[in-house]
């Protein structure tokens, strides 16, 4: 799929663009389980709805949040997979056993994904209209079980700094979240660190 990046403001008020790599690792974006829970997005069923609308799959396809349908069942449903998602993930950047009852949640829903359709008159894809919540689901738990057999998930190497993508870098050297952000933080630091590092030989 095309590159695709996200906004996100950060509780200190910081915005800047991320690219996650792929959806699934995108949907970790929306929230998050225990103490990730202070940038949940998806309060309601109409949230992942618009959530959707901005994610890569309308790169493949344009589409809005009114052509998604999601019940309060659904919602729970992938609010779920992205928890359990969320630890294989952050297991997996660290190279530690994967929660066995989380791939249970990830294998379980896989049934469904949207359908691509192309349209007769433009021959453009589109999207089989309504795109439903099983198929978000779907679509995500998909992405995250192919991640968790071809590996490349990376956390941020910033301090402070949970999130997670995929390196799909040519040389796989990614080590941050964005350079905007944990990448240009690093390099003040280490730019300081040399000046003090000199002022204090001078001395
Ligand atoms: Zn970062």
């Amino acid at each position: 799929m095309a590159t695709w990046t996200r906004t996100l403001t950060r509780p200190d008020g910081q915005s800047f663009r991320f690219d996650p790599g792929s959806f699934a690792m995108e949907l970790l974006v929306s929230g998050g389980p225990g103490e990730l829970g202070v940038f949940e997005q998806l309060h309601a069923p109409h949230d992942l709805a618009a959530w959707l609308a901005d994610s890569r799959l309308a790169a493949t396809a344009p589409f809005t949040a009114a052509d998604v349908r999601v019940t309060e069942a659904e919602l729970d449903a992938v609010k779920r997979l992205r928890d359990a998602f969320w630890r294989v993930a952050r297991a997996m950047a660290r190279g530690a056993d994967l929660p066995a009852a989380d791939l249970d949640v990830l294998n379980a829903a896989t049934a469904e994904t949207p359908r691509p359709v192309v349209d007769p008159r433009t021959r453009t894809l589109t999207w089989a209209k309504p795109i439903t919540g099983g198929q978000v689901l779907g679509a995500a738990a998909r992405d995250a079980v192919e991640l968790v057999a071809g590996g490349g998930v990376r956390e941020c190497s910033g301090s402070n700094c949970q999130l997670l993508f995929v390196d799909a870098s040519r040389s796989g050297n990614r080590r941050w979240c964005s350079m905007e952000r944990c990448g240009n933080r690093h390099k003040v630091r280490a730019h300081r660190a040399r000046h003090e590092t000199r002022t204090g030989e001078a001395q």
